[in-house]
């Protein structure tokens, strides 16, 4: 897992003619293979902490650093290539839904240099999430939690150590919720990532092994819950 670094960030966005607050002066460290929940009400800044994070969006001001890496000082080119080792899981899927399952998995490895089978391994993972069965399925005839798999195998496929979660059990019932949010969390176990997942459900948070609450922006509350596994 990749560890994280974050040291006074800060993030405003343009709404009409005012500045609206979106991170307040953020400081967080993540250990490798932490899974860490980030919540608080809607508007609190949860996407906007794992879009900084995963170098989809940039802070005004503040360091973030990703395994290594000065994330806020890439270029355009270098995000691009920084987020391709980094897992994406959001509330709506994003699959394209005129694919296959198994194409939908592949898609992360076509602009990367591999050197086992793309589609060998896009099958490994799809048995992982429990649909090796539905390989052929076209994605738009996949159930809620049957298409959340299949994004969860997509993002795993090309092992990522950092995953990022937003809301991933938001469009889902609860208990086809609990199941996904089960496969993730052994998942990231097993594979020792490091997991950043924002979430408004308690139960969800409890899963992870440290919870970051925050409002308006800033971080008001950090508590761990219980000690992740040493992964290296
Ligand atoms: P959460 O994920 O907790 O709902 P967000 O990070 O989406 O919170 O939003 C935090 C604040 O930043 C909110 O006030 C939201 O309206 C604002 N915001 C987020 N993204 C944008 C954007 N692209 N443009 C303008 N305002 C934004
Ligand atoms: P979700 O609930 O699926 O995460 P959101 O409504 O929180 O979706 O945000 C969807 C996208 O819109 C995000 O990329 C976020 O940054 C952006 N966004 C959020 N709030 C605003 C806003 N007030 N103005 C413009 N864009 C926003």
């Amino acid at each position: 897992g990749a560890p994280i670094s974050l040291h006074n960030v800060t993030r405003h966005y343009r709404q009409g003619g005012t500045e609206v607050p979106a991170l307040v002066d953020v400081t967080l460290d993540v250990r490798a293979g932490e899974s860490v929940a980030v919540v608080g009400p809607s508007g609190s800044g949860k996407s906007t902490l794992l879009h900084v994070i995963g170098a989809m969006d940039r802070p005004d001001t503040g360091t973030v650093v990703v395994g290594g890496t000065r994330v806020e000082q890439l270029s355009r080119r270098a995000a691009a290539a920084f987020r391709r080792g980094v897992g994406f899981v959001f509330q709506h899927y994003h699959l394209l839904p005129q694919l296959s399952a198994l194409d939908n998995v592949v898609v992360p490895l076509m602009p990367i240099h591999v050197t086992f089978d793309r589609h060998e391994r896009a099958h490994e993972l799809l048995d992982a999430v429990g649909l090796g069965a539905k390989h052929a399925a076209w994605v738009g005839d996949l159930s809620g939690g049957e298409q959340q798999r299949v994004a969860i195998a997509r993002a795993l496929v090309a092992r990522p150590r950092l995953l990022l979660a937003d809301e991933p059990t938001g469009a889902l019932d609860s208990r086809t919720g609990d199941e996904v949010l089960d496969l993730l969390a052994q998942i990231q176990a097993d594979y020792g990532m490091t997991m950043v997942l924002a979430t408004h459900e308690a139960a969800v948070a409890a899963q992870c092994s440290r919870v970051v609450s925050l409002r308006d922006g800033a971080v008001v509350a950090d508590h761990a819950l219980w000690d992740p596994q040493p992964e290296e």
